[in-house]
């Protein structure tokens, strides 16, 4: 799903928080209430804001998978796009108008999504993170908020959890090996036995 390639090495360098673009974009609605000084960036909109943010990213919604689409960008004869890898799984026709596809990719929507913030795909299970394409899949392999089967899955359980629940839950999993919490206790009390 998230496996396109990226790309690198033109200049992608500066490590922005994840969230910078929405920070950047709250911040622009709080200058044009008041006046923060530094944000010399007009107001424009009936919101107050330079990007409909939640607009923006909805034209970037793959009508075949319903990931993100990101590079390389397939479009159709009238530039309705999908993700490449939707397209290489065999797909003849556009799916919105059946047009044929077009031998070039859509370089501009290519370019947009290189530097908007998307939300982590793990955003419905509560994740609040937004992160550039570059630092997206660091993100979701790390992400409090994904899907882990419990450790103890070879020895029966069959638990899937959320990361940040996992951790609890693997303290007091009955399929944990009992001699495990012994050397624990006793090693964390620092005492010798024997
Ligand atoms: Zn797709
Ligand atoms: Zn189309
Ligand atoms: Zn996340
Ligand atoms: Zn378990």
């Amino acid at each position: 799903m998230a496996s396109h390639s990226m790309p690198n090495g033109r200049g992608y360098g500066e490590t922005k928080s994840p969230t910078a673009a929405l920070a950047r974009q709250s911040s622009i609605r709080k200058s044009s209430a008041g006046d923060l000084g530094s944000s010399t960036l007009p107001s424009l909109g009936t919101a107050g804001r330079l990007v409909d943010y939640e607009a923006l990213i909805r034209h970037f919604d793959c009508p075949v998978c319903h990931d993100w689409v990101t590079p390389p960008i397939v479009q159709c004869r009238k530039g309705h796009i999908v993700c490449g890898p939707c397209k290489s799984k065999g797909l003849k026709a556009c799916p919105v108008c059946k047009q044929r596809f077009s031998d070039v990719t859509n370089w501009m929507m290519e370019q947009v999504s290189l530097v908007i913030a998307f939300p982590c795909k793990f955003q419905g299970n509560g994740c609040r993170i937004y992160s550039e394409l570059i630092h997206k899949t660091a993100h979701e392999a790390l992400c409090s908020f994904r899907p882990v089967s419990c450790q103890y899955g070879i020895r029966g359980c069959t638990q899937i959890l959320l990361y940040h629940l996992m951790e609890k839950h693997v303290l007091e999993c009955r399929f944990k090996p009992p001699n495990l919490h012994s050397q624990l206790s006793s090693s964390s009390h620092g005492s010798s036995n024997n």
